[in-house]
């Protein structure tokens, strides 16, 4: 089965953009995954190619019509889940990366502008997801990060050696520092049990590194730990 990721735009050539180099790239050429990038202006109907208006009830900005994006949608083959990426949404996770995985593909609606019609979401059962809280000019740079995180999951994108469980969030702890050659770099040690050799010793220094920071910077991700481990 390859994944198979629809996006809709405004802007097509910003795809495959950073995904056609290195491993997404990599996986994408040999067809472990597909994209296809379509125009919403492609739905447009008069001749002017409209596809924004002003919002109902004043206000700054435009706004995508319901009407034009409803088209796009409907005239885009797709499968999975309908996403639209969205400072209002449920905030993206490594657990909703990895169930996007599991799955057949979806499709990615990036909004620009004000942002969308409210009806097209509710019509068309758009799941709003957020890259973080902060806001970008436009859904196609959260389309990206997203299918990034996704598609280097998929089987045989990445070597069983870096698709490790250790990775932060995966048991829902950050990372462990990590250091190579040389030993000594502007007088600083790799920190001498990682030289042991000791493979039980190392595996419990690293999960008390995990937790140390975890606790230190996420305090969030470490009340939701403590349960698990007790
Ligand atoms: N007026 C909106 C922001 C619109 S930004 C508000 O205040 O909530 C334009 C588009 O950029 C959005 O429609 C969305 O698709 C995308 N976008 C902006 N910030 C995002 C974020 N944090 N996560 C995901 N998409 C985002």
């Amino acid at each position: 089965m390859t994944f198979t990721a629809t996006i809709l735009t405004l802007f097509p050539e910003m795809f495959p953009g950073s995904l056609g180099i290195s491993l997404a790239g990599k996986a994408l050429n040999d067809g472990l995954w597909s994209l296809d990038a379509r125009d919403i202006r492609a739905s447009a109907t008069d001749k002017h190619r409209t596809v924004d208006d002003h919002p109902a009830g004043g206000g700054a900005g435009m706004v995508l019509k319901p009407d034009i994006l409803a088209a796009a949608i409907d005239a885009a083959p797709h499968v999975g889940p309908r996403l639209l990426m969205s400072p209002r949404g449920i905030p993206l996770t490594q657990a909703f990366v990895r169930e996007l995985a599991a799955g057949p593909g979806c499709l990615i609606v990036c909004g620009r502008f004000e942002g969308i019609d409210e009806r097209v979401i509710e019509n068309r059962k758009l799941i709003e997801v957020s890259l973080g809280d902060f806001v970008l000019s436009g859904g196609e740079p959260a389309a990206l990060a997203l299918l990034d995180a996704v598609v280097r999951l998929l089987p045989g994108v990445m070597g069983k050696a870096e698709s490790g469980v250790e990775e932060s969030f995966e048991d829902g702890l950050l990372e462990h520092p990590h250091y190579t050659k040389p030993r000594i770099w502007e007088g600083l040690e790799i920190p001498q049990i990682l030289l042991s050799g000791d493979h039980k010793a190392i595996a419990k220094w690293k999960h008390e590194q995990r937790e140390a920071l975890t606790k230190q910077r996420r305090p969030d991700l470490w009340r939701k730990y403590l349960p698990d481990k007790n």
